[in-house]
Formats: structure tokens, C-alpha cells, sequence
């Protein structure tokens, strides 16, 4: 099977350096079950896990927002938990909309200084879609951009809302795409932007990264307007298998949703991983998916290879092999093993057994 996710070895930055507890042998992972679909597909992937034989415990956190101040506060044991584990797998958040507070999800990767996130959208055999080998890796800025948070009211009529680039988080979040490139060995890094209008901010993005390019004599530097990005990516999105594309928040946000369309068809298939220096975030790129909470119709797919990105950056690599594999074929085997969304007669339940089957 082709491999989606394994890397060749970690990225210098961002590693996991947790250890297993002596007495039991096993790792501790914080676990956020989300909403809506959130605790059906948890359930699923902790099925697996045990099937499989992995070497973690969970443990659960309860991430019921505070609003502080006008502020959104996470609880402080789930806070706590995170911090002595260092890498958590999440499931999806709802957003309530309009209450006037920062999203839960923006809360966490600024209360854990998770500026990396990292967006890998491959085919999967078994559900076709409109290219057959789509391979893409993107890597978003995750902490500032449009997604600061700074936005007022000038005057009635007038909304003003600030795009935030720093030196800092830019030169973190490409170093961090030069050391993935290394690490899942891509020769080439794609930095996406629009300097062309956005002068300064985007500018400022592609300055630091034609200065670290530099230090990366070994990785092939290019940089591209989204738009081009965009036109090439539906047009011909093998032309990126041999590459890393990384970018500022918004256009990162947008370009990786595009790339899962793409190459899976459906959002129940990607996974993704938000790094910081000290502790990961794994979590699916889909929401909480409330038209089918409770239905047992869920996808489990993308959380299951979300905590399989997890694994390999656990360097727990042969497990995160064994669940990859086993959730590939799965899906390969027919559409009475592909859930709904995959054009499948599979409820969640009976994929993940369909998986545990497979292991
Ligand atoms: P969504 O991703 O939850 O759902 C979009 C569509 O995709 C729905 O039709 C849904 O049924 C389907 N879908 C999503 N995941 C699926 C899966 N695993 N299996 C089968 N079908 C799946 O997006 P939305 O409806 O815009 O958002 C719902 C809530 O989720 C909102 O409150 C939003 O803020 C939140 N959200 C959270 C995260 C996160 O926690 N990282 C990400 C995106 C959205």
C-alpha cells in the first residue's frame, strides 16, 4: 500500500519527546472527543487502537468552553493534561456562531503555540474521484494572519479587520516546511502567497522564506501566486507529488479544503496534524457534522489516519503502519465497507469492525 502519512524520520522542530510510563510501557494521550459525530468516531478509533494493540492510554479532557472576560477559556485540567502529555488527538469542536467569542479551535492552537498545520491530501483506492493520483502536502500557518482575531468597527457601515504577519511566526511555521520536506523527502517547497497586493504582509512571508531558503541549499525553492496555485492544483495536481506547499492562514485554510475535494472527494478522509514546539494537536480537517450526529453514519476515516499521523510522530511507526493499512483496504475492499459519504452501505460500526478485520 502506498503510504500517506509515514515520514522518513522527525522533523528537527516540533519533536515528541514524551515517554512511556515505566511501570505499564505505555504512552499518555490526551483525548478530546468533540461533538456532534465527535464521540462516534472517538469510540471508532479507540476500538482500533485497542485491537490493534497500541501501546497508549487516553486520557479524556473535557474542553466545555469557558467564556472569561469576553474571552474563550479552556478548562484548566484539559489545559494541564496537554501539557504533561504533549500531544493530544482531537475531535471536531462546534463553533457557536456569532456569540461574540474566539473559536475554541483558535483557542487551542494559541494556548499551546500550535503554529504549524500540517494538511496531507492523497487519493485513496476504492472511491474515485476526478484524478486518480492526487498526492498534495500543505502546510498553513496556523496562529495569525486573517485569523488574529483583531477586527472592529470604524464607523457604522465600515468593518475593519487586520491580516497579522510576523517575522516570527513566518520564519517558524517555513522552517518548519523546509524540515518536513526533509523529513517525508520532497525536493521542493512551494511558498504560496500574494505579495502582489498583500505588499507588505505577504511580502514579509516571502522575504523570510527566500532568506531561510538559504539554509536549505538540498530543497528546491519556488514561490507562487494563489491564484496560479489554484489553477494548477485543478488542473494538474500531480505536478505537486514531489513537493511541499506552505502559506499563510487563510489562503492555507481555503487551498487545503480545495486539496481535499480534490483528492478524496469527501472530508471524512483528511487528517491533520498541528505541531508546536512542544505539543501536537492531531485532529480531522471536517467539523462536528451535526446533520448526522447520532446516526452512526460518520466517517471515521480522517480522525483514524489523524491519529495515525499522531503514531508516526510518536515514532510509534510500525503501529501507525498496521492502522493505515488496515483502514486503506478497508475502504478498497467495496462500497459495503465505505460509509455514506463514500457512496458506502457501511455504518460507522461496521467500518470499524470491517478495520479491526483487517488489522
Ligand atoms: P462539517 O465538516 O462538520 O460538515 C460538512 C459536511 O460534511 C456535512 O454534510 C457533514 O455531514 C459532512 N461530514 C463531515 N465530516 C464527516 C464525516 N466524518 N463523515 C461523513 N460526513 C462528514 O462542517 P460544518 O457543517 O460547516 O460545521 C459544523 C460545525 O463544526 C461548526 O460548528 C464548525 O464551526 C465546526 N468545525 C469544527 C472544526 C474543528 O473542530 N476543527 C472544523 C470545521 C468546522
Amino acid at each position: 500500500t502506498r503510504r500517506l502519512l509515514s515520514v522518513k524520520h522527525q522533523p528537527s522542530i516540533g519533536k515528541y519527546t514524551g515517554k512511556p510510563n515505566p511501570s505499564t510501557g505505555k504512552y499518555t494521550v490526551s483525548f478530546i472527543e468533540g461533538d456532534g459525530i465527535g464521540p462516534e468516531i472517538s469510540n471508532s478509533v479507540k476500538q482500533i487502537f485497542s485491537a490493534a494493540k497500541v501501546p497508549i492510554e487516553w486520557e479524556t479532557c473535557d474542553v466545555t468552553p469557558l467564556f472569561i472576560d469576553g474571552l474563550t477559556t479552556i478548562p484548566e485540567p484539559a489545559v494541564q493534561s496537554i501539557n504533561k502529555n504533549l500531544v493530544a488527538l482531537k475531535g471536531p469542536l462546534a463553533t457557536p456562531i456569532g456569540k461574540g467569542h474566539r473559536s475554541l479551535n483558535l483557542t487551542l492552537r494559541k494556548t499551546f503555540g500550535l503554529f504549524a498545520n500540517v494538511r496531507p491530501a492523497r487519493s485513496v483506492k476504492g472511491f474515485k474521484t476526478t484524478y486518480p493520483n492526487v498526492d498534495l502536502v500543505l502546510i498553513r500557518e496556523n496562529t495569525e494572519g486573517e485569523y488574529s482575531g483583531i477586527e472592529h468597527v470604524v464607523t457604522p457601515g465600515v468593518v475593519q479587520s487586520i491580516k497579522l504577519i510576523t517575522r516570527e511566526a513566518s520564519e517558524r511555521v517555513i522552517r518548519y516546511a523546509f524540515e518536513y520536506c526533509r523529513a517525508i523527502g520532497r525536493p521542493r517547497l512551494v511558498v504560496v502567497h500574494k505579495s502582489t497586493i498583500q505588499r507588505l504582509s505577504d511580502g514579509l512571508f516571502v522575504n523570510v522564506a527566500k532568506e531561510l531558503s538559504k539554509e536549505y541549499p538540498d530543497i528546491q525553492f519556488e514561490t507562487e501566486l494563489i491564484d496560479n496555485t489554484v489553477l494548477k492544483v485543478v488542473s494538474n495536481p500531480s505536478s505537486y507529488t514531489d513537493a511541499v506547499s506552505v502559506c499563510p492562514n487563510l489562503y492555507g485554510d481555503i487551498l487545503s479544503d480545495l486539496n481535499s475535494g480534490l483528492s478524496a472527494g469527501s472530508l471524512g478522509l483528511t487528517p491533520s496534524g498541528n505541531i508546536g514546539n512542544e505539543i501536537s494537536i492531531f485532529e480531522a480537517v471536517h467539523g462536528s457534522a451535526p446533520d448526522i450526529a447520532g446516526k452512526n453514519m460518520a466517517n471515521p476515516t480522517a480522525l483514524l489516519l489523524s491519529s495515525v499521523m499522531m503514531l508516526n510522530h510518536m515514532g510509534l511507526s510500525k503501529h501507525a503502519d498496521q492502522i493505515e493499512n488496515a483502514v486503506l483496504s478497508t475502504i478498497a475492499s467495496g462500497p459495503e465497507s465505505r460509509t455514506g459519504d463514500l457512496a458506502g452501505t457501511a455504518t460507522t460500526s461496521t467500518f470499524t469492525d470491517a478495520v479491526i478485520k483487517k488489522l
